[in-house]
């Protein structure tokens, strides 16, 4: 699906050549792009983050504030970047340019990513609205993410080396009892079957409580988003965040928009996401019908991680 948050590789190379700049000089380009995307509405500050992924595409990330609820609910531009990285199944990013110098709570979110210390940072500077703040990067004006977090807590405090991590290729084998999915209406199996996806892919390897969420808004169209752990927990990105930043990255208009949402997340979850999904939609899309379907652990594989069970 073409979104204006993703450059595909080719374009990336056609956008090289017309403007003669190199990807780096080009990734710095379109920070202010990206920051003309943001929604912020309770600071007004608008952050654009732009980064580079190993596969040659380059992903725009934004900060989102929701009016009404807690700032703690806020969508970083580093952390709309890393999620939409991860929607669009990028495998890892080099280099990441933003507007503003990462907060703390973003340099440990991204230390969810195994490659992180060495992810590259150059920050195109606030006062620019024309681009002209840092016109001419070169490779020596990106810093290593070490430097702006030089003492790491992150996964390898509490994990194995073998778990997947951010961006990393998993399946958390979750599947949903043909009698839960029979609880929605027919319509929403397209939703309940995003969502199921979607938790599949979910990075929750301190809590093992993956959930998603799978958002449907007017004309049909389906934005699914997986809920991120952080091994510092705070840093992390609920299921319903994510959800909106893949409305936000997929064209999603006014969040009012969105009609139908659905959670997955298993039963009895130590870490359930039900109340804050709840909570968020009253403030953003009132008129949202919710439901949550459980899932569990899985008996049959499909190829497509969306198994559901038939019993
Ligand atoms: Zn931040």
């Amino acid at each position: 699906m073409a979104s204006v948050f993703v450059i595909e590789r080719e374009e990336v190379e056609s956008l090289g050549k017309k403007t003669r700049l190199t990807t780096l000089q080009l990734l710095a380009s379109l920070v202010p792009q990206a920051k003309s995307k943001a929604r912020p509405p309770v600071s007004n500050y608008r952050v654009g983050a732009v980064g580079l992924g190993a596969s040659g595409r380059i992903f725009f990330g934004v900060n989102l504030e929701f009016p009404g609820l807690p700032l703690s609910q806020s969508v970083h531009a580093e952390q709309f970047l890393v999620a939409n990285a991860a929607l669009h199944g990028e495998s890892a990013l080099t280099h990441i340019a933003v507007s503003t110098t990462p907060c703390g709570h973003c340099r440990q979110f991204l230390q969810e990513i195994r490659s992180a210390p060495e992810i590259s940072v150059l920050v195109t500077g606030d006062g620019d609205t024309d681009g002209s703040a840092h016109p001419d990067p070169g490779p020596d004006d990106f810093r290593r993410i070490a430097f702006f977090l030089p003492h790491r807590f992150g996964p390898r405090d509490l994990l194995h080396g073998d778990v997947p991590l951010l961006l990393e290729n998993r399946n958390n084998r979750l599947a949903i009892a043909s009698s839960a999915a029979d609880s929605l209406p027919v319509e929403d199996r397209d939703l309940l079957h995003s969502a199921l996806r979607a938790a599949n892919r979910s990075h929750a390897p301190y809590s093992g409580c993956p959930s998603a969420v799978a958002l449907r808004a007017k004309g049909g169209r389906v934005f699914a988003g997986s809920y991120i752990e952080s091994a510092a927990h705070n840093p992390g990105l609920h299921p319903i965040q994510a959800a909106l930043v893949a409305f936000v990255a997929g064209g999603g208009g006014g969040y009012e928009e969105i009609e139908r949402a659905v959670l997955v997340e298993r039963k009895g979850a130590v870490v359930a996401q039900e109340g804050v999904v709840r909570l968020v939609l009253a403030s953003v899309a009132p008129t949202c019908s919710f439901s949550v379907v459980h899932c569990q652990p899985q008996i049959s594989v499909d190829g497509d991680g969306d198994a559901l069970n038939h019993n």
